[in-house]
């Protein structure tokens, strides 16, 4: 986008500039017409790179910037009345692109810059060094003054986007992420699964009796749980791992997993994680998980599958409730039977099995 914009404007700066080609009166006679015709076609030309790589770099965009400092003085010393006909406020393409697009340090280059050219530029116009003076300092100042606004406008900008962004992806009383993350994640998680040949698992927990702990001890006591069930789960799942609280006290735990083994030692230690997981009024909770497991086919829709999948973690999760809670379980869900009852729950080290 910024190397096709930048390219629309060299591309309408050049080819403006050459309109004073066909005007009488306006460039000086001699080889500076020749000059001037060579640098409009420069500036087209310095689009072509632009449109071909749809990409622009830092220290091109900043070598762009300096060009179109230069194309000015070029401007400037071909042309018959610079003050009438090439006024400084051409400077505000490169000022303003320099302010929008590159760093602190750059842009202060491009203020001395612009400082300089504005000098030169307005020289041979004034015999009074006080006129000159102000007239560069008029000139450079709401140049250099408008880039700055333009530089703390984007940082700005910048800062409140990844503020929402930020605010968007997680759970404002545990910092974790939130189910438009999770399903955020999906595709990516997917495509790994079936680049690699690994499997997609799917962890819920949920909170044991956590209305009670609510009932006895107060709300914020309840908050206060769930954030450190939220702290030790966090330093327990792997990095690439995604842990989401996708409902009051249910969190989701995504993961590839290379067998139900895999799947069902990492719920094994998410379980210990939350049972040995404390406050600071030394409140503690349990949480019941089920797992799924699922082998990401070509051409499936990875939000629907992965909610496909969360629901029978969720079944799988019901049943360790109904097990007694505090515990790990998976459901054996072949596509053509029913399921299987009891035996297919277990309580350590589950038999999670995939229907994929
Ligand atoms: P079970 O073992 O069957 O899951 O029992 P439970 O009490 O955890 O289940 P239930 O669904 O009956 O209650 C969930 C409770 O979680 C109800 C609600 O008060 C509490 N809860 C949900 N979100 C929050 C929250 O953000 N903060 C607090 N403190 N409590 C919450
Ligand atoms: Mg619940
Ligand atoms: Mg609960």
């Amino acid at each position: 986008m910024a190397a096709l914009t930048l390219a629309l404007l060299l591309v309408v700066g050049g080819l403006m500039g050459t309109i004073n080609l066909f005007v009488d009166d306006v460039l000086r006679a001699g080889p500076q017409r020749w000059i001037y015709g060579a640098t409009m076609a420069a500036c087209v030309l310095a689009a072509v790179p632009l449109v071909v790589r749809q990409r622009v770099g830092r220290w091109q965009m900043f070598g762009l910037v300096l060009l179109g400092d230069l194309i000015y003085l070029v401007v400037v010393f071909c042309i018959d009345d610079p003050v009438r006909y090439a006024t400084p406020l051409m400077l505000l393409f490169p000022a303003f692109v320099a302010a929008w697009f590159l760093g602190r340090w750059e842009l202060a280059v491009n203020m001395v810059v612009t400082t300089l050219v504005c000098l030169v530029a307005l020289w041979p116009s004034y015999d009074d060094p006080v006129a000159l003076g102000v007239q560069v300092g008029v000139s450079a100042g709401m140049l250099n003054a408008g880039a700055l606004g333009v530089f703390v406008l984007r940082r700005r900008v910048q800062r409140l986007l990844v503020a929402t962004q930020a605010l968007s992806h997680l759970d404002p009383l545990t910092g974790l992420f939130n189910r438009r993350f999770l399903v955020g994640q999906a595709p990516r998680m997917w495509r790994q699964a079936r680049r690699d040949g690994t499997r997609v698992a799917a962890m819920m927990l949920d909170l044991d009796h956590f209305k009670r702990l609510n009932d006895a001890h107060g709300h914020a006591a309840g908050d206060a749980v769930l954030r450190a069930v939220a702290a030790s789960l966090t330093a327990t799942v792997r990095p690439t791992d995604v842990l989401a609280r996708t409902g009051g006290e249910e969190i989701v735990v995504l993961g590839l997993v290379a067998d139900p083994d895999e799947a069902a030692h990492l719920a094994e230690r998410l379980r210990t994680a939350v049972a040995d997981s404390r406050t600071a009024d030394g409140h503690a909770v349990t949480a019941s998980i089920g797992i799924a497991l699922t082998r990401p086919v070509e051409g499936e829709d990875a939000a629907e599958a992965l909610w496909r999948l969360v629901d029978r973690a969720d079944a799988a999760m019901y049943e360790a409730k109904q097990q007694g809670r505090d515990r790990v379980a998976s459901l054996w869900l072949p596509r053509a039977r029913a399921p299987l009852p009891q035996e297919n729950t277990t309580r350590q080290g589950p038999a999670a099995t995939d229907v994929a």
